[in-house]
Parts: C-alpha cells; structure tokens; sequence
C-alpha cells in the first residue's frame, strides 16, 4: 500500500529526515512514536507532498510519487498523476484546520465537490453517515466555534472521510485536546482500525498504540530507530534509545 524508501529530507543545513524506509500493507495500522523533533510529521507530510524529499522513493498502492535517478536526482510525478495519487492519503491533523465559516456538514461535503466534483445530492448521505458514524448527527448545522476540541477533531476525520481515502494518515490527533476529550476521538480511530482502513498515527497515546496498531515504529533524530509488533516495543524493545524513550513517557 505504501513503500517508502530511503527518504532524506533537509531544511537548510538541518536533517530532518535520514534515509526513512517504511512499508505499511493494505488494512495494516502502523504507529509511530519518538521523541519530539525526530521527524515523525515530517515523514508523514513527505507521504503526502506537503513536503518534498530530497532523496529517497515513494510509492503509494504501485504508483511513483517520488523517485531518485542514479545520479540522486529526484524526480516527482507530474501535477496531475501526484495530486491523484495524494488523494488516496487523508490527514488529521493535530489541529484541526476546519473552515471557520462552515458548518459542520459543509466542511465534511466541501472537498467531495470542489476537488471530485461530487454532487451535493450524492455527498449529502455519505457525510450524515460519516457524521453519524463519529457521533455527531446532532451538530451537523453547527460551527466549529461551537464545539469542543474533540468534536472537532471528529468532525475532521468524517472530512478526510469523505473523500474516501484508501490510507488515513493521523499526526497526533489528540495532542491539542484536553485529556477527558481523547477518549471520543480514539474511539473514531479504533473503529476505523476495526472496519481494516489503512492507517498511519503518529501518537503519544502508547495505550493506543499498544492496543490498535499492528506495528510500532519507534523514530529519533531523523531515523527509524526500530520497529515491531507492540509486544515488542513496549516489552522487550532491542534498542537501549527505545528504552529511554519509553521511560521517560511513562513517568
Ligand atoms: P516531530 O513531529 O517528530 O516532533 P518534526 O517532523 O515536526 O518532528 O520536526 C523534525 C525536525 O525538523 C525538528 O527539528 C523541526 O524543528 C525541523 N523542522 C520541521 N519542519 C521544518 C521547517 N519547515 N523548517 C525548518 N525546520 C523544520
Ligand atoms: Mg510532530
């Protein structure tokens, strides 16, 4: 589903990102963890052309977003051919980038008609059902001002929803909401995770990560350090730098 190569990705002198390889197949839920500042939306935003890699290969469901040459040129696909392939991802950010000036069900159909040029009358039961689906059928006609962070961040992931996305990509969902209001928005996730959707997290929510993802992938300073099932990140983890890592976040 998804194969990334040996990416680099620099800004200025600073390398961010230091020959990332990852592999996440069809249905697989894969999360990442580290310390801050190690690279982890970095990597994730070069999944989705919100950044460009200089070095590396990028291959999302058989299709080349980024390739390198021989000579270490890299090489992306055409406009056309990348935002198609991009459009396969869809992202939940930590902060939640809905529009101020929809309502709930206009955020959730406005992409469907302005990117796909879905009709109104089709987009319209899909979005109640993906807003039905997070639990929040009752605030359809309301806006983001009026909700709490967590409804929020439910109300963006029915969005990237609606685009119908093979591949979720999450960059700690639950990182700017108040700990009493994570619980919802993990739940949404965990029943996405159920329904087999193809998901990347990066999260600090280790409970999670224990119990939902397949894989673990622990990164630091720009590397993936190891990767495993949870069992074996949390409870065995082979590297002295995932210990640390773990330690610290359970004190
Ligand atoms: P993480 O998500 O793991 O906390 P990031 O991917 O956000 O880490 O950042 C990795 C490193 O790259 C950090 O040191 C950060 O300061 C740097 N970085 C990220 N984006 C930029 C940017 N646009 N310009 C300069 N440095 C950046
Ligand atoms: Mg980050």
């Amino acid at each position: 589903m998804i194969k990334v190569t040996n990416i680099y990705k620099r800004f200025k002198q600073f390398e961010a990102l230091k020959g990332v390889s990852l592999e996440v197949s069809k249905g697989e839920v894969v999360a990442i963890i580290g310390p801050s500042g190690s690279g982890k939306s970095t990597f994730l935003r070069c999944l989705n052309r919100l950044e460009i890699i200089d070095q590396g290969t990028i291959e999302i469901e058989g299709d080349t977003l980024a390739s390198t040459d021989p000579e270490g040129r890299v090489q992306y696909a055409n406009e056309t051919q990348a935002r198609l392939i991009c459009r396969k991802m869809g992202m939940v950010f930590q902060q939640f980038n809905l529009f101020p000036h929809l309502t709930v069900l206009q955020n959730v159909v406005e992409a469907p008609m302005t990117v796909k040029g879905v009709k109104y009358a089709e987009i319209l039961p899909v979005a109640k059902e993906l807003l039905r689906k997070v639990g929040l059928e009752d605030k359809m006609e309301n806006y983001p001002s009026r909700l709490s962070g967590g409804q929020k961040q439910r109300v963006a992931i029915a969005r990237a929803l609606a685009m119908k996305p093979d591949i979720m990509l999450f960059d700690e969902p639950t990182s700017a909401l108040d700990p009493e209001l994570t619980g919802e928005v993990l739940k949404a996730m965990r029943q996405l995770a159920e329904e087999h959707m193809t998901m990347i997290v990066v999260t600090h929510e280790m409970g999670f990560a224990r119990e939902v993802a397949n894989r673990v992938v622990f990164m630091d300073k720009g590397e993936v350090i190891e990767e495993g099932s949870p069992k074996e990140i949390f409870d065995q983890p082979s590297q002295q730098r995932t210990q640390s890592f773990l330690n610290a976040v359970a004190k």
